[in-house]
């Protein structure tokens, strides 16, 4: 049965990623549009009508043509395969980061609900899953982490130990989403008042505080190692390969967001074995 549960815990993971790439696509679109609009509003002046744009419309597009995607064309990652990764009409590659995603949400929902079948243990797990990658995908492009994901995720880190889905006691929670969001807060002040500079974004607390009430505060330490660790060598990396941005900057979020995932596929215990801890 577990076995089923995991299979059907895989294609729900392809639709959901499917969605996925749409909100990593709009949201920061949306965002930017509610900022312009509340600019207009505070100046007084007008802005120009623009169609509306939200998670459901409009239907998804080619970019570069603006052929219409048919449900048969938006099938998650055998779309991409029968179409070759190119437009059905104006055979513009479409980005393999689409399938990409879909794949990763598959194989996480996989492993959640493969783990704790069809409970609200699985579910939580599957929801922290998807916020995550969205959230890594967003700062990566963007550095945006928008706290219309990582607020709800702090919340549900609460909800979740309090209501007992997750293994972790409600005082480790809430010392975690406190701990963790202090501990980010106190680096980055720090940091500012000595060099002037600033090293990470406000969505990078939040979004630890959301990993600490998902985890607890015990996991904080292995959590922030993982990700200063697999940042700085994905940063040093893409700086001896020419790859860093303007600025040279490297989102955290997404190297938060590693964490996160090595924390459910290991444990909270090989986690600690893991960092040496
Ligand atoms: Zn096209």
């Amino acid at each position: 049965m577990q076995d089923l549960y995991a299979v059907f815990g895989a294609i729900l993971g392809l639709l959901v990623g499917s969605f996925l790439n749409v909100v990593v696509h709009r949201l920061p679109r949306m965002m930017e549009r509610q900022w312009k609009r509340e600019c207009a509003d505070l100046c007084g002046t007008a802005l120009p009508d623009e169609p509306p744009l939200n998670l459901m419309t409009p239907r998804s597009r080619c970019p570069h043509c603006g052929h219409q995607i048919v449900w048969y064309e938006n099938v998650p990652v055998v779309s991409y395969l029968f179409l070759r990764g190119r437009c059905a009409q104006c055979k513009a590659p479409i980005s393999v980061r689409y399938p990409v995603v879909e794949l990763a949400s598959s194989a996480l929902f996989y492993f959640c609900i493969g783990n704790w079948g069809l409970t609200y243990t699985a579910f939580a797990w599957c929801v922290f899953c998807a916020a995550l990658l969205v959230l890594a995908l967003i700062d990566w492009d963007t550095t945006l982490l928008p706290d219309s994901i990582t607020l709800p995720l702090l919340w549900l880190g609460l909800i979740a130990a309090s209501l007992r889905w997750t293994s972790v006691g409600l005082p480790e929670s809430l010392w975690g989403s406190i701990a963790g969001y202090g501990s980010l807060w106190t680096i980055y002040w720090a940091f500012k008042l000595s060099t002037g500079k600033e090293g990470m974004g406000y969505g990078d607390f939040k979004l630890f505080a959301a990993l600490g009430a998902w985890f607890g505060w015990p996991l904080l330490v292995p959590l922030i190692l993982i990700a200063s660790v697999s940042g700085a060598v994905v940063g040093i990396g893409m700086k001896f390969t020419s790859g860093l941005r303007e600025g040279g900057y490297v989102p955290f979020g997404p190297f938060l967001a590693c964490a996160g995932f090595a924390a459910i596929l290991l444990g909270p215990d090989r986690l600690r074995s893991f960092v040496l801890i």
